[in-house]
């Protein structure tokens, strides 16, 4: 049986004649910067997760990037994250001249645990960015809680967790600025890189408006340091077509993850894995769907002989990155992320999983070796 990791391709054959439609569109229209499609998305986007301003960019990444700077975090600063995230949500902070410092995870969610969120606070804290990992919303009432008494903003890393519901209101719509990527293997991806940022404050979406655009005020007047950082038009026109089926998607990756629950539930109760927890107040988008295992070596072995792909979200914590290496922190301040980050490995998932594909993943995982 063969199984991809994402099935990209399904999806592809499944919307080609109009997302074929949609390309060839811009291209005779030539608007391939800042065409009608990108204010198009821009207006489902903050319907979708109604918020006030939704602003399409370049990447994850660079609208991470972009909030920072709409917040005006530059060298000497410090902004509180989780080690336990793709290394772009740190990234960015270095990038600035700031410094991260890192709150280690809850070990139910693997998000940044908010218990031990305000003895990282200092008088250098400009921001805090929690990331939603895996399609699930941080503790972000808590989150916020601590932040707006010190007055500090909260940058809500959701390029995970697009399409996800906290407390009955959407992921990017949940603190000062909301992030999501279009990666293409995210669970909404354009057919290269893109994403977009969300807020309800007028002034930071004027400024980072202006900021994706080398921070224009007008053409060729500079207000601001900004960058490129705008989304191509023929991106945003794939994204219209995936936007009316992402929240048939996203039910299928909830059937989806509730069949994988369901099948490894007496491997659970046995102890021999630990499959995702989702509390009970918010949904989760599913980007992965995560296990634990003891000896993971061996068990993504087991699953490449039988054909199944897997992958590791994440085998290296941010402190032990070789380009960190320079804050040079101490590992044994984060139990839980070192645990994790040794046992954590992602199963296939993608709303096109076959019911037979995904019965011999869960039998293979299933399997007794004793
Ligand atoms: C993918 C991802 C990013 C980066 O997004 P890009 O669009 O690839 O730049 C940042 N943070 C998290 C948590 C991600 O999963």
């Amino acid at each position: 049986m063969h199984i991809n990791f994402i099935d990209l391709k399904k999806q592809y054959e499944r919307y080609k004649e109009e997302i074929h439609q949609a390309i060839f569109s811009v291209m005779e229209s030539t608007q391939f910067i800042l065409g009608p499609e990108v204010a198009q998305l821009e207006r489902s986007l903050s319907e979708y997760t109604n918020t006030k301003s939704a602003l399409a960019c370049s990447s994850g990444t660079d609208g991470l990037l972009l909030a920072l700077l709409a917040l005006g975090v530059k060298a000497g600063d410090e902004v509180v994250t989780t080690p336990f995230s793709f290394f772009a949500t740190a990234e960015v902070i270095c990038l600035l001249g700031a410094t991260p410092v890192f709150v280690d995870i809850d070990p139910v969610t693997y998000n940044m645990d908010s218990r031990l969120l305000e003895a990282c606070i200092s008088s250098r804290t400009k921001a805090v960015i929690p990331v939603g990992l895996y399609g699930q919303c941080a503790d972000m009432d808590e989150i916020n809680a601590i932040a707006a008494s010190r007055g500090i903003p909260v940058i809500e890393d959701a390029c995970q967790s697009f399409g996800a519901t906290y407390k009955g209101n959407s992921s990017c719509n949940l603190s000062t600025i909301g992030v999501t990527s279009f990666f293409p293997s995210k669970p909404l991806g354009c057919y290269g890189d893109g994403g977009a940022l969300f807020t309800n404050d007028e002034e930071l979406a004027m400024r980072m408006r202006s900021m994706l655009a080398h921070g224009q005020s007008e053409r060729y007047k500079h207000r601001y340091i900004g960058i490129n950082g705008r989304i191509d038009t023929i991106q945003a026109a794939i994204l219209n077509v995936k936007m009316k089926y992402f929240p048939s998607e996203i039910e299928e990756r909830l059937n989806v993850a509730r069949r994988y629950n369901e099948g490894l539930k007496q491997a659970v109760l046995e102890e021999r894995i630990v499959t995702p927890f989702v509390k009970p107040d918010r949904t989760s988008t599913y980007a992965q769907y995560s296990i634990r295992v003891r000896d993971r070596e061996a068990f993504v072995q087991r699953m490449k002989v039988k054909g199944i792909p897997t992958a590791i979200h994440y085998p290296v914590p941010m402190y032990r990155q070789e380009a960190l290496g320079y804050l040079n922190i101490d590992s044994t301040k984060y139990p839980v992320t070192e645990d994790v980050s040794r046992e954590i490995v992602s199963l296939p998932m993608s709303p096109f999983l076959t019911k037979d594909q995904q019965d011999y993943i869960i039998e293979a995982v299933i399997e007794r070796r004793d």
